[in-house]
């Protein structure tokens, strides 16, 4: 049975990478029937930001990731969490990953280090003016172990290090990056469990990954290096190790590795900024990956039926935003009118031009429903936008109870104020003629505006700018019969008399 975990540490922000990762280990999870775990790695307690764990399942539940194990938010946003193999909580475990240590302890696996910060940064110094590799030059594995428990019991603070090999090689074969080797003689006798009795990460993380029953570690590049001193952790508890598969690099375009210095890279902006979760995951799914050279477009359900982890490139994957607009673009034409309501509305409401009072959505208070013309809005709009935020930017003018009109404006620029004035007359005195199934369809209404300026002998120009000015306030916009349609009968006879009264 496969099992997979996305194991972040809660720092803040959920990075657009950490979104890969976790979504390609759901992908592998649905894919072979296993199970998705989350585990929140909190033992640095310097790089804990208060608020990040919620954050982060408020995160995933929007991207659509769903967890089988681990932590969740209830109903009222409290974390619980739910499985077998839990605490899913390194901060919750920290009396196992003691137990663990100890034993490493007294197998003769791990040693006791009591040299001091000052001691270890003139080490480093030492090292870097030789020209010398940074690392810990092992002196404290010379202690006998009667004199290091002796230190120890006299209240002497220490860490517990790894015993790493001298000499040979560690080896693996990576799923991704096929068979890799690292020197042991270069890899430091990596700390295991720091003074203030937390576990580093490499231990407390080969200790879950174990218990927790994890047949694969998907996980980002960064933690390649990593891996030997977690395969030689593995094997001196007498453990299985995982299949490893590393994950390429994100990059920007100068090839750069992908940093919140040079733009977005929290998933929380890119929701901010107006794009779908579906485009958003779909997007990064293919960032690294790609079933096949001719296709872009896939459902999460065509993801899962994929993926497959030889399919996954070694060379890292260039971020390209344009191409996240695109994918955005194609999903918000393609979406239902239904849905595109729920994701487009909030944004509406973080513009103020709409607000929830009940069951009614308001752009004043004591105006009427606009649910309705915001679905027609949306069906205007939505064709032309590359972000749901741009559906609300430049819309307030639908809303508007009191269209502000800047009667310069209204004339054709070939035309007069005098003649502009005389067809919106015509206009208005139309436009409240019409039966109300008219408003009901803007082909409709485009036939009976164009029929009666064609009728009456006037050009195009100089009578619908005007009409269209008139019911946008705008120089560019949709058509004035599209408008007409979006704002109803009501809002286009006040539109068009109020634009007959400025220019008089
Ligand atoms: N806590 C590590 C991180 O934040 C997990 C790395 C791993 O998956 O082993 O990326």
């Amino acid at each position: 049975m496969v099992r997979v975990r996305f194991a972040p540490s809660p720092t803040g922000y959920v990075h657009i990478g950490s979104l890969r990762t976790a979504l390609y280990n759901e992908l592998f999870a649905r894919h072979h029937g296993g199970s998705f775990i989350l585990r929140i790695e909190d033992t640095d307690r310097n790089r804990y930001v208060p608020g990040s764990v919620e954050n982060l399942l408020r995160t995933l539940e929007w991207a659509g990731l769903t967890v089988d194990e681990g932590p969740y938010l209830d109903k009222d946003g409290n974390i619980r969490q739910k499985g077998e193999s839990g605490p899913y909580v390194q901060s919750e475990r920290l009396g196992l990953y003691k137990e663990y240590a100890e034993k490493l302890l007294a197998d003769g696996h791990a040693y006791r280090c009591f040299c001091s910060a000052e001691t270890l940064e003139s080490m480093k110094q030492a090292q870097a003016a030789a020209g010398r590799a940074i690392m810990y030059d092992k002196r404290c594995r010379a202690h006998e172990p009667s004199e290091s428990t002796r230190r120890a019991e006299a209240g002497e603070p220490f860490v517990l290090r790894l015993k790493m090999p001298e000499t040979g090689k560690t080896e693996f074969a990576d799923a991704v990056r096929g068979q890799v080797s690292f020197e042991n003689g270069l890899i430091d006798d990596q700390v295991l469990m720091k003074s203030d009795g937390y576990p580093t990460y490499h231990l407390a993380n080969v200790i879950d990954d174990h218990l927790m029953g994890i047949t694969h570690v998907i996980r980002a590049e960064e933690w390649l290096p990593s891996t030997p001193k977690h395969i030689l952790l593995y094997r001196a508890f007498g453990w299985e190790p995982p299949v490893f598969a590393h994950l390429p690099l994100l990059l920007n375009a100068d090839r750069s590795k992908l940093s919140k210095r040079q733009g977005d890279v929290a998933v929380e902006d890119y929701r901010r900024a107006g794009y779908l979760p579906e485009a958003l995951v779909n997007f990064v799914a293919l960032m690294g990956w790609n079933p096949s050279a001719d296709r872009e477009i896939y459902s999460k359900d065509e993801l899962v039926a994929e993926f497959n982890l030889e399919k996954i490139n070694k060379a890292g994957a260039v971020f390209n935003r344009e191409k996240l607009d695109w994918f955005n673009r194609e999903y918000i034409k393609s979406l239902s009118a239904e849905r595109l309501l729920d994701v487009a509305l909030p944004f509406f409401i973080e513009q103020g031009l709409l607000s929830r009072v009940g069951e009614n959505l308001l752009a004043h208070p004591d105006g009427p429903d606009m649910t309705e013309r915001l679905k027609r809005v949306l069906a205007l709009e939505r064709q032309r936008v590359d972000r749901l935020s741009q559906l609300a930017e430049g819309s307030g003018f639908y809303f508007a109870e009191d269209l502000p009109v800047d009667p310069a404006v209204i004339p054709w620029k070939k035309s007069t104020k005098e003649v502009a004035a005389d067809r919106l007359s015509g206009l208005l005195e139309l436009a409240e003629r019409l039966p109300a199934e008219t408003y009901a369809d803007p082909k409709a209404l485009e036939r009976e505006f164009v029929g009666y300026v064609a009728e009456k002998g006037w050009t195009n120009a100089d009578s619908l700018w005007p009409m269209r000015v008139a019911l946008t306030g705008l120089a560019a916009s949709p058509s004035p019969f599209e408008v007409a349609w979006a704002i109803g009968q009501v809002q286009t006879v006040k539109r068009l008399r109020k634009a007959i009264t400025l220019l008089s």
